[in-house]
């Protein structure tokens, strides 16, 4: 990791102190964001955080259908055995 060499890459008068680990660009302390304890600079740390925001809301849908499933599954199970209950009993 090369870092304190060469210059921000958005802006071209200022010392570039760290480098972006998603596009390796060399970024200033002002473009530095840190995340997650991660150097990233701030168009990448938009990129990454609209990346956490799309799947999550995905995998809350398919708990939810995960749960619906299984809701589903239990109540067809109790009504069976309700059936079949009641059909030994008689
Ligand atoms: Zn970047
Ligand atoms: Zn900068």
């Amino acid at each position: 990791m090369i870092q304190g060499s060469g210059r921000c890459h958005y802006h071209p008068e200022r010392t570039g102190l760290g480098i972006c680990v998603e596009c390796r660009r060399v970024i200033c302390r002002e473009c530095t964001t840190q995340f997650e304890g991660i150097n990233r600079c701030a168009s990448c740390l938009g990129k990454r955080l609209q990346a956490l925001e799309g799947p999550a809301e995905r995998r809350d849908w398919s708990v939810g259908n995960v749960l619906l499933a299984l809701l589903g599954v239990g109540v067809v199970y109790v009504g069976v055995w309700v059936l079949s209950t009641m059909a030994s009993g008689f």
